[in-house]
């Protein structure tokens, strides 16, 4: 098994963490306990497969940091799992909840699984046995779980259920991302693609220009890549071009996303629409576009592709799509980059108000959702913006020197026990 720290992901994080740490001066000691996870945990899962076999699976739940609150991070099923990955989106977690100053550490958690190979009964065993292993770590005072890739409302719902199987009393704020009838909050599904669109027109405006004087092509068409496309569409950009794992669609003079939308509720793929040429999604990444929005993995550009980028914008609606090799590049080219803990922040954000409404019982309309979020992915925005202006920094490193600063402050008011 590979260690927390090896991975390229976890690699990439540290090295943004070291660049802004000492653009900002920050304490040493500080540093030494942010480059490490507070606790990170693997356990084993089994399963009684359909055709009565038991299959053993592997998950992981990394608690990266609760300087700031409880833990909040999502739980991700993909077969490329590991636990080093998951210590990387966990710090990811961490800076972003830092970042967006709200009340929650960082984590972050995986199985290693295809879950489109598995029946809906194995699915939901497999979330049951997962969480009663990590049930000991969560809760809602502890660490609150959310859906990732591969995970969804259903898993929530699963793990809610579970979870409050065994306190013998219902727990909604044990994890967000649930359906609206079990404590859901209205907002949550379509936040972190509007987060992607409220931040492109920051990024826009830097540069005199608004959204419906744009173009936008977005790579995967997913939860982060629709809502991105719907909220853009709405607001009058051109969008382009998106793409899922099969391949992308491309249409000059901007697709038609609520038809595209019904093209691929209907056919599980954008493959054939007839109104846009097929594309590839090394294509896709290499459009004349004001904003290029990577929503699908991590990785996806590259030492090999950065070069190709012709976009003015980035907006990094994944987590970690930019390698550091690729990121250095697309600096020298002058590409405007809004890094991944702030652009797809939108998400975290409604998760927590989704907690917060839970622990309080009280729930608030659509429209104080949406508009509290862009207040507060606005004003990261803009913090961000302002440091990387007055230190000179490209704006990754200042999105991450304005999340050191403030989780620098707190873990220096809070001291280190017990000395
Ligand atoms: P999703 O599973 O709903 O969608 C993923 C999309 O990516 C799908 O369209 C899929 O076909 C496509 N895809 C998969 N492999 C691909 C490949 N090799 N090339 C091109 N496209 C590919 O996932 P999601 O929830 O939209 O999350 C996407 C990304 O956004 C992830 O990096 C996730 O960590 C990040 N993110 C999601 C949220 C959220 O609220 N959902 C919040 C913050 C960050």
């Amino acid at each position: 098994m590979k260690h927390v720290t090896e991975g390229d992901l976890f690699k990439n994080v540290i090295k943004t963490l070291e660049g802004a740490g000492k653009a900002i001066n920050c304490d040493k000691n500080v540093m030494a306990r942010l480059r490490q996870p507070r606790r990170a945990i693997t356990v084993s899962i089994p399963v009684r497969m359909d055709d009565g076999n038991v299959r053993v699976f592997t998950g992981h739940r990394v608690q990266y940091s609760s300087t700031l609150g409880p833990y909040k991070g999502g739980i991700r099923y993909h077969q490329h799992v590991d636990i080093s990955e998951v210590a990387g989106l966990a710090a990811l977690m961490t800076f972003k909840c830092s970042l967006l100053q709200l009340p929650l550490g960082g984590a972050k958690g995986g199985v290693e699984v295809d879950p489109t190979k598995l029946s809906r009964p194995e699915l939901q065993s497999l979330t049951r046995r997962f969480t009663t292993e990590i049930a000991p770590f969560i809760g809602p005072q502890e660490d609150i779980p959310a859906p990732d890739m591969g995970t969804n409302g259903q898993t929530m719902a699963w793990m809610m259920d579970t979870y409050s199987q065994q306190k013998g009393f219902a727990v909604p704020g044990v994890v967000t991302g649930k359906p609206i009838e079990i404590g859901g909050s209205l907002g949550r599904v379509s936040s972190t693609g509007y987060g992607v669109i409220y931040t492109s027109e920051k990024a826009l405006a830097t540069m005199n220009k608004t959204l419906n004087q744009s173009s936008i092509a977005i790579q995967g068409f997913g939860n982060v890549g629709q809502y991105a496309g719907l909220l853009g569409y709405e607001s009058g950009m051109r969008v382009v071009a998106v793409s899922d794992v099969n391949g992308g669609i491309f249409n000059g003079d901007g697709l038609n996303i609520p038809e595209v939308l019904e093209f691929m509720n209907a056919h599980k793929t954008l493959k054939g629409y007839p109104k846009a040429q097929a594309i590839s999604n090394d294509e896709l990444l290499a459009l004349d576009v004001d904003v290029l929005a990577p929503c699908a993995l991590n990785g996806v550009l590259t030492k090999e592709n950065a070069n190709n980028v012709k976009a003015k914008i980035i907006v990094e609606g994944a987590n970690g799509p930019t390698t550091t090799e690729a990121d250095e590049i697309l600096n020298k080219k002058g590409v405007f980059m809004v890094p991944d803990i702030l652009a797809n922040g939108g998400g975290v954000i409604v998760s927590y108000f989704e907690w917060v409404q839970d622990i309080s019982n009280y729930f608030w309309d659509e429209e104080q959702i949406n508009k509290s979020m862009r207040k507060i992915i606005v004003s990261a925005f803009d913090r961000t913006w302002k440091l990387s202006q007055e230190a000179k920094i490209d704006m990754r490193t200042a999105a991450m020197a304005v999340a050191v600063k403030h989780i620098e402050k707190a873990m220096l008011l809070r001291g280190l026990y017990p000395r």
